[in-house]
């Protein structure tokens, strides 16, 4: 249940509520926006009519149901969308955010003119991996604490904010020390082992939808780091598995708007992972951006031929810096409005 504070609610009639939404054994989870304030009271076993009684309690207008089963995910219980910092990155604001790097870090050569070049072109955020999730146990694996120590190297050298994936709870200390921004990569988004460690890590995390994950299951998997305390999540879509061959994965781009429509965290895309195709990175960034996705996350590499991991679908430095630049064109004019001289 939500209960919704009047306008001008007093401090002592919402520590009121809160103190009640306890006793009634829920857990009250309290967002103060600009107008009003939310209480959410979650968690099962304690009383909903006890609850549905605060209507009469001072300062309250009204108490309704969550109508879906992620609750502090809802923008039920958040009337602004929520902006999450990432060091001076503003992840939900007005302005789209590019993450940009290569899929797997490999060489110091490597990372740092990725991230001095993705810099040049616009991007405000670095990508790179140092722990990989790959499918055969004989594949790259990721350098490791290696890697973790050229990413900051490279954030030094750019201030770009880094983000990298954390594929196990023991590695959360050592990525933390390093990292801005931790990644829960789409094989993991149901590990809920690892989303309860993270959800008191301390760092915004970049969850990433699974392969096979409905919405509802990608929004409850956000539930985990919200109920346990972590408010400044990210979610990512990046393609699910469908019959299509052409295509890694089939990029699921209605679901960017769905998530933002059902939620009030910031959704980014990731075309890369998507599509796996790295010639229709562009077309998809910008219908992504059109749809209203708060970033992108794009894999980059100064070779791509040679890259030890997604080189098919990782852009040069040229590709992306002449992305970046299409992303800014206007879309297609339409004929109708063009016609009567609207546009
Ligand atoms: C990645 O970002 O390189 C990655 C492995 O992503 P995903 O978890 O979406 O496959
Ligand atoms: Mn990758």
């Amino acid at each position: 249940m939500v209960i919704n504070m009047a306008p001008g609610a007093s401090e002592s009639e919402l520590q009121h509520v809160i103190e009640r939404v306890r006793e009634c054994g829920f857990q009250p989870h309290v967002t103060r926006g600009a107008e009003r304030s939310i209480v959410a009271a979650v968690g099962g076993g304690g009383s909903r009519s006890a609850l549905e009684a605060l209507r009469a309690a001072p300062g309250v207008e009204d108490v309704v149901p969550i109508a879906h089963p992620f609750k502090l995910v809802s923008r039920q219980t958040r009337l602004e969308r929520t902006r999450v910092m990432v060091g001076e990155v503003c992840i939900g604001g007005e302005e789209v955010v590019v993450m940009a790097g290569p899929c797997s870090v490999e060489s110091r050569e490597q990372i740092l003119s990725t991230a001095r070049a993705v810099k040049a072109a616009g991007a405000t955020m670095l990508r790179g991996g140092a722990y990989k999730p790959r499918t055969s146990p004989y594949d790259f694996q990721g350098l490791g604490v290696e890697a973790l120590e050229l990413l900051r190297e490279a954030r030094e050298a750019t201030g770009l904010p880094v983000v990298t994936e954390v594929m196990s709870t023991e590695d959360i200390p050592v990525i933390s020390e390093y990292a801005d921004m931790l990644q829960v990569g789409a094989r993991n988004m149901q590990n809920f082992a690892l989303l309860r460690h993270l959800a008191r890590a301390g760092k915004p995390i970049l969850l990433k939808r699974g392969p096979s994950a409905s919405v509802k299951e990608w929004l409850l998997a956000a539930e985990y780091l919200l109920s346990g305390g972590n408010q400044d999540v990210v979610l990512c879509e990046r393609g699910i598995k469908t019959f299509e061959t052409e295509m890694r994965n089939t990029f699921d781009l209605a679901a960017v708007a769905l998530a933002r429509e059902l939620s009030h965290l910031p959704v980014i895309a990731d075309p890369s992972h998507g599509t796996g195709r790295r010639d229709l990175i562009q077309p998809a960034s910008r219908a992504a951006i059109a749809i209203g996705a708060d970033g992108l996350i794009i894999e980059v590499h100064p070779c791509p031929e040679r890259a030890l991991s997604d080189g098919a679908q990782s852009l040069d430095l040229k590709e992306f810096a002449n992305m970046m630049t299409s992303l800014t064109a206007p879309l297609r004019p339409l004929a109708a409005l063009s016609e009567v001289g609207v546009n």
